[in-house]
C-alpha cells in the first residue's frame, strides 16, 4: 500500500488491554463496548486502523476482530493493514524490550507509508520511551478503552 492510498489518519491499535481488559486476556475475545468507543474514535476522525497488535499473526483472531467490528457497525475495511513482524534482536545483537519492538515496528510503518500522515498509536504496554506524547495514548489494561482515552485519541488524530 502506497502512501497516496491513505490519506486519513492512522491510528495503530493493539488489542489486549485496549479492547479486552486483563480480565479477559489470554485468549480470542474483545469487549463489544470497548469495540463501540473505538467506533466513536473512528466516526470522529475518519482514521485508518492499522494493527501493531501481535494478533496480525493470528487469522482466525483477525477473522473474529473483523466480525466484533461488523457487530457494532464498524466497517471492517477501516483496517489498512498491519505492522511488519521486526526481528527481537537489532543490528548489534542487543535484545530488544517488548516496548521497544512495538515502538520500532511502528515507527518503521510510518517510515514507509505514513509519512507525513496524522498518527497515534494505543497500547496498554507504555511506548512513552519509544514514541512522542503526540503519537501515543495509553490504556491501563484493567479498564481497556476508556471514554478518557477516546477523547484523547480523537484530540491527538484531529487536526488542531
Ligand atoms: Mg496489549
Amino acid at each position: 500500500m502506497s502512501a497516496s492510498t491513505l490519506q486519513t489518519p492512522l491510528l495503530f491499535l493493539d488489542v489486549d488491554g485496549v479492547l479486552n481488559t486483563s480480565l479477559q486476556q489470554g485468549g480470542k475475545y474483545v469487549h463489544p463496548l470497548l469495540v463501540k468507543r473505538l467506533k466513536k474514535v473512528v466516526d470522529s476522525t475518519h482514521c485508518s486502523i492499522i494493527i501493531s497488535s501481535t494478533w496480525r499473526k493470528r487469522d482466525d483472531y483477525m477473522q473474529y476482530l473483523r466480525g466484533m467490528f461488523g457487530d457494532v457497525g464498524l466497517e471492517e475495511m477501516v483496517i489498512k493493514g498491519n505492522t511488519i513482524s521486526l526481528e527481537v534482536t537489532n543490528k548489534e545483537g542487543v535484545i530488544l524490550t517488548p516496548e521497544q519492538l512495538r515502538g520500532d515496528e511502528i515507527k518503521a510503518y510510518v517510515a514507509e507509508v505514513g509519512e507525513g500522515l496524522r498518527w497515534v498509536a494505543v497500547d496498554d504496554m507504555d511506548l512513552c520511551r519509544e514514541l512522542e506524547e503526540d503519537n501515543f495514548v495509553r490504556t491501563n489494561v484493567e479498564s481497556g478503552l476508556s471514554s478518557k482515552n477516546v477523547n484523547e485519541l480523537i484530540e491527538k488524530l484531529s487536526n488542531k
